[in-house]
């Protein structure tokens, strides 16, 4: 078997989130790495919010040497209050000048908030790039005012599933699924929809927790299957029919 767009696979995470959100995120690196049937092949590597040696200067984030500094800029940067702009977030990440040094894909979780981009004040639970990288925020409003005990249940017990899912979609645009999105700045649900995977599918183009656990064995349609491992493979190499009992 011969490989193509292998580089290692760069996950940080800001400040103060705890490991067990980062093992929910490694379940779901796995678990595309391992469909993609690339895990011997892209190294993940934990670099916490990769602080350089002098990543703070009299008390200010340095430019590029810290993930803090990146989310500094995607926070005012911001066009609705309280979240992170993680467009503007994907961008600095792929100004670094260490992107061309040292090639690799990118993965962040944050634990705030997100929104679209600058026209668009849509929340997003993330975003990915082909070829550069994700974004995905572990932030749930799971305040007692707003859902009542049980909903607040429910949703926790929700979670570690929904973040997996949300690591494989995103990695899936990172990796060649569904990346044209649609030629609109603002479009709406439907258009939205149109732009994913309409099968009972991780591509699908909300998190939904009765279609994650239905998926969960299986979270990827045949169709985007395929696609996913002929990301990875030489043309000469590409699977023509995956097997259909997968
Ligand atoms: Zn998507
Ligand atoms: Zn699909």
């Amino acid at each position: 078997m011969s490989f193509r767009n292998i580089r290692p696979l760069h996950i940080l995470w800001q400040d103060g989130i705890a490991d067990e959100v980062i093992n929910h995120v490694n379940s779901g690196i796995v678990g595309i790495l391992s469909w993609a049937e690339v895990l011997g092949e892209i190294l993940p590597m934990h670099f916490v919010q990769r602080r350089q040696k002098n990543w703070l200067e009299n008390g200010l984030l340095a430019p590029y040497q810290s993930l803090d500094w990146h989310i500094e800029l995607a926070r005012s940067n911001s066009k609705l209050a309280g979240h992170l702009n993680s467009t503007s977030l994907l961008n600095s990440l792929r100004e670094n000048p260490t992107c061309t040094t040292d090639p690799r894909y990118e993965l962040v979780v944050v634990n705030e908030p997100l929104h679209w981009h600058d026209t668009s004040l849509r929340k997003v639970g993330g975003i990915g790039r082909q070829e550069q990288g994700a974004v995905i925020t572990a932030h749930r409003d799971l305040s007692a005012d707003r859902w009542s005990e049980k909903t607040q249940r429910k949703k926790e017990l929700e979670f570690p599933l929904s973040i997996q899912m949300f690591v494989m979609h995103e990695l899936g645009h990172v990796f060649g699924l569904f990346t044209k999105g649609t030629a609109k700045e603002n479009p709406s649900d439907d258009e939205l929809r149109q732009s994913h995977c309409l099968n009972e599918c991780v591509m699908y183009w909300r998190d939904d927790h009765e279609l994650n656990k239905k998926i969960e064995r299986q979270p990827f349609c045949p169709s985007c299957l395929k696609q996913l491992r002929n990301y990875f493979l030489e043309p000469e190499t590409i699977i023509i029919d995956v097997d259909d009992t997968l």
